[in-house]
């Protein structure tokens, strides 16, 4: 895997940069900084990054902010970096088009490892370009063009909503959704209603995948905030 990828590191806090920077350093990738979400904007502009870190608590600028103006011209992963404090704002920021995110304190394997999930994500996104009738992850693989999903071979037996959702997951592979993500994309809209019923059809859906399953977790639950597919 290429390590000299282009780390934008956006926090307003010295010593948690330094940290951050640190740590790139001596996993080999490239990195520039940016103290202020002002700054960052001009920085993700200028150096067109191949990842932002991202502090949601910016002197200047919301971080939320941040993500929609960049969002408005690039599809840069954004990992969020928030103080629990800003718990709401998390959320507010993945459904602004942020694709990962920390709580601090965090560790710097942490950090590393979803550093390595948005790669993968990233090489995946390139090569299902070419490749886009069908999706494989493990042992489970969506036909997109016969409409079918089977796990280890076992064709999957599922009813609409459950076979949207997979796909959504699926082309959002390694990616939190949201709650409200979700229910959007497949509602429509979000009431809370909406969000009591994604929880049951995601234990469905899950049901389904473990029944062939050899006991891998291919969705996993982030309390509060939504779902995720893993990259495996
Ligand atoms: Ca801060």
């Amino acid at each position: 895997m290429n390590n000299r990828m282009l780390v934008l590191v956006v926090e307003d806090d010295k010593s948690v940069r330094n940290l951050i920077v640190t740590t790139l350093k001596t996993q080999g990738y490239r990195h520039i900084e940016a103290p202020t979400g002002e700054e960052a904007i001009v920085q993700a502009a200028s150096h067109n990054p191949d990842v932002i870190l991202l502090d949601l608590g910016l002197p200047d600028l919301e971080g939320v902010e941040v993500i929609r103006r960049v969002r408005s011209w690039s599809n840069t992963p954004i990992i969020v970096i928030s103080a629990r404090s800003e718990d709401a704002d998390k959320i507010t920021a993945l459904d602004a088009g942020a694709d990962d995110y920390l709580t601090k304190p965090f560790s710097v394997d942490e950090l590393m490892a979803r550093l390595r999930a948005t790669q993968r994500r990233l090489a995946y996104t390139n090569m299902s370009v070419a490749a886009d009738a069908c999706f494989e992850n493990g042992a489970l693989k969506v036909d997109y063009a016969a409409n079918t999903a089977s796990m280890n071979g076992e064709e999957l037996h599922l009813t609409p909503i459950e076979y949207r959702l997979l796909c959504l997951l699926a082309q959002n592979v390694g990616k939190v959704l949201t709650h409200t993500f979700i229910t959007q994309k497949i509602w429509g809209k979000t009431m809370e209603s909406d969000i009591a019923s994604l929880r049951v059809y995601m234990a469905t859906l899950r049901k389904k995948l473990d029944r062939y399953s050899d006991g891998t977790q291919y969705i996993q639950t982030h309390i509060g905030i939504g779902y995720r597919m893993t990259k495996l």
